[in-house]
C-alpha cells in the first residue's frame, strides 16, 4: 500500500514500524467554540485511513487528543463567568455527536491536554536540561536555533520563516521563531504549578510532542503516522518535531506524516468574519451525513476541495444509485459463499494507490452497474469507506412505486412552479433530486419553495419525515 509521506514528499510504500501494528496520532479539535465542517474533513479522512488499516489486518491504535486550554476559551470564561472547562465540554459533546452521525469510529485514546500535565512539564524539564528551552519573563520557550532540523517539514528555508516570524516580534525571546511551551498564567487564568517556574498552562504544540509520547512512544523509537490537516504543518508539525525529536532514542517521531486538504465553502474559507459560518451539528442535520461523506470521498484527500450546496446535491444522488444497486441484490441464504474476489480485488487496488477513494466509489459505480457482486460483500466495502447500509435503506426498497411515478413527480413539480427535470431518473432518484432540491431551498432560507417541493412529493404520495439525522421518506397509504 502507498501512502503520501509529507516527511519525504513522495508516496511510499506503507510499512508499519511493528509486526502487525500501526499507531497513528492525530491533531483533534480545539473545543473553545464550534467545530465546522473544515475541521470535520480530516477526521473523516483519517477514519477511512483507520478502517482500511483495519481491513488489511493491522491492529490499529488511534490517538487524537482534545485540546481543552487555549486563549479563546480563557477569554470566553472571562467574558461570561463561566468556568472555562465548561465551556470547552459542552462544544466537545456537540462535537461528538456530530462525529457520531458520521460513522467516525471512536477513537483508543482521546488524551485531554489537561490531564497530561505531569508528562508535559517532565518534557518541558528534559529540554531545557538539554539546552533546547529557556525561561523568560512571562513563559519557558523552544530555542529553534538548536534543532537543525527546523523547517524540514514544511520544506521551507530557515531565513523564510525567519521573516515571517518577525513580523511578531516579542522582547522575551532569543529569536522570532521561538515558541511557548509553558505559559505563567496571569492574574485570574487557569493555572498549575510547576516548581521551580512560575505556575500557569502548556503551549499548545507541546501537549501533542507530550501525549503522542505517553500513549504510543514511551521508547522514543518512532510510531507510524502522525496526521492533521494541512493547515497544522507549519507550525504545529514543525514544533512537536522539534519538542519531540532532540529526546528520542531514535527519530523520527512519526514514519509517515500524513495531511488531508484544506476545503473551502463557496471558494472561500469558512469563518465567522466572512459571514459563511455553519457549525458542523447544523449541517449534518440539513443534509444525509452519508451523503457528506460520500462527497469527500469523491475527492482526492490531498485536494483542496470545494463545498457547495450543489456538489452535496450530486453526492447524495451518486449515493443513491449504489443504495439503489444494494437493494436488488438479494441477500445470501445460508451456505452460499459470501464473496466478490473482482469488487476486493479492484477495491483494494484503489485503495492501496495513495487512498484514491474517488477511484474506489468509481469500482463501486461499475461493478454493481456490470455484475451482481454479492450484498453481504458490497455492505463489507462501504463499511470500510465508513458508508455501512442502514435498514433505511432497505425500508425504501419496501415500497413499490407505480410505473408512472416519474412522470407523475414531473408534472407535480411542474403545477408547483419548480424548474427541475427527473426525467430518466428512477424513483428513488428522482424522490432524492427533489430531496436535494428542497435542502437547497431550505439552506437559502427559501421556506416557500422548500414547502412547494415537500408539497409535490406528497401529491405523489411520498411522505416527508424531517429529524435531526436528515429528511427520510416513506410512499404513503395512497399509493400502496
Ligand atoms: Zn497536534
Amino acid at each position: 500500500m502507498k501512502l503520501y509521506n509529507t516527511r519525504t514528499r513522495t508516496a511510499e510504500e506503507f510499512v508499519p514500524l511493528r509486526d502487525g501494528e500501526v499507531r497513528i496520532y492525530v491533531c483533534g479539535l480545539t473545543p473553545s467554540a464550534q467545530a465546522h465542517l473544515g475541521h470535520a474533513r480530516s477526521f473523516l479522512f483519517f477514519d477511512v485511513l483507520r478502517r482500511y488499516l483495519m481491513h488489511r489486518g493491522y491492529r490499529v491504535t488511534y490517538v487524537q487528543n482534545v485540546t481543552d486550554i487555549d486563549d479563546r476559551s480563557i477569554n470566553a470564561a472571562k467574558a461570561t463567568g463561566e468556568d472555562y472547562h465548561a465551556i470547552i465540554d459542552r462544544y466537545y459533546a456537540e462535537f461528538k455527536v456530530s462525529m457520531a452521525k458520521l460513522g467516525v469510529l471512536e477513537f483508543d485514546h482521546e488524551p485531554y491536554a489537561t490531564q497530561y500535565i505531569k508528562p508535559i512539564q517532565a518534557m518541558i524539564r528534559e529540554l531545557i536540561a538539554g539546552g533546547h528551552a529557556y525561561v523568560t519573563q512571562d513563559g519557558i520557550y523552544y530555542r529553534v536555533a538548536t534543532f537543525a532540523n527546523y523547517g524540514k517539514l514544511a520544506n521551507r528555508h530557515i531565513d523564510e520563516l525567519e521573516a515571517g516570524a518577525r513580523i511578531e516580534v516579542d522582547e522575551n525571546k532569543e529569536d522570532p521563531l521561538d515558541f511557548a511551551l509553558w505559559k505563567f498564567a496571569k492574574p485570574g487564568e487557569p493555572r498549575w504549578p510547576f516548581e521551580p517556574y512560575t505556575a500557569g498552562r502548556p503551549g499548545w504544540h507541546i501537549e501533542c510532542s507530550a501525549m503522542a509520547r505517553a500513549l504510543l512512544d514511551p521508547q522514543g523509537t518512532g510510531f507510524d503516522i502522525h496526521g492533521g490537516g494541512a493547515d497544522l504543518i507549519f507550525p504545529h508539525h514543525e514544533n512537536e518535531i522539534a519538542q519531540s525529536e532532540p529526546l528520542m532514542a531514535r527519530p523520527p517521531m512519526a514514519n509517515f506524516w500524513a495531511h488531508g486538504g484544506l476545503l473551502l465553502f463557496d471558494n472561500r474559507k469558512m469563518a465567522k468574519s466572512l459571514g459563511n459560518f455553519e457549525p458542523l451539528s447544523e449541517l449534518v442535520q440539513r443534509h444525509d451525513p452519508q451523503a457528506i461523506r460520500w462527497l469527500f470521498l469523491q475527492t482526492g484527500y490531498r485536494k483542496v476541495m470545494n463545498f457547495t450546496e450543489d456538489s452535496i446535491a450530486a453526492a447524495g444522488l451518486g449515493l443513491a444509485r449504489v443504495k439503489a444497486a444494494y437493494r436488488d441484490l438479494a441477500p445470501a441464504t445460508d451456505g452460499e459463499p459470501v464473496e466478490s474476489p473482482e469488487l476486493d480485488r479492484r477495491m483494494e487496488a484503489a485503495l492501496d494507490d495513495d487512498m484514491n477513494t474517488a477511484a474506489a466509489l468509481a469500482v463501486l459505480y461499475d461493478v454493481v452497474a456490470r455484475s451482481t457482486p454479492s450484498r453481504e460483500r458490497l455492505a463489507y466495502w462501504l463499511g470500510v469507506l465508513g458508508v455501512s447500509p442502514t435498514d433505511a435503506w432497505l425500508e425504501e426498497s419496501a415500497v413499490e412505486l407505480a410505473p408512472d411515478f416519474v412522470a407523475r413527480l414531473e408534472a407535480a413539480l411542474r403545477e408547483a412552479q419548480v424548474d427541475a427535470a427527473v426525467l430518466g431518473a428512477s424513483p428513488a432518484e428522482a424522490i432524492e433530486r427533489v430531496l436535494a432540491l428542497r435542502s437547497e431551498a431550505r439552506s437559502a432560507k427559501d421556506w416557500s419553495a422548500s414547502d412547494r417541493l415537500r408539497d409535490a412529493l406528497q401529491r405523489c404520495g411520498v411522505e416527508l419525515k424531517d429529524s435531526k439525522e436528515g429528511t427520510s421518506w416513506s410512499v404513503g397509504a395512497s399509493l400502496q
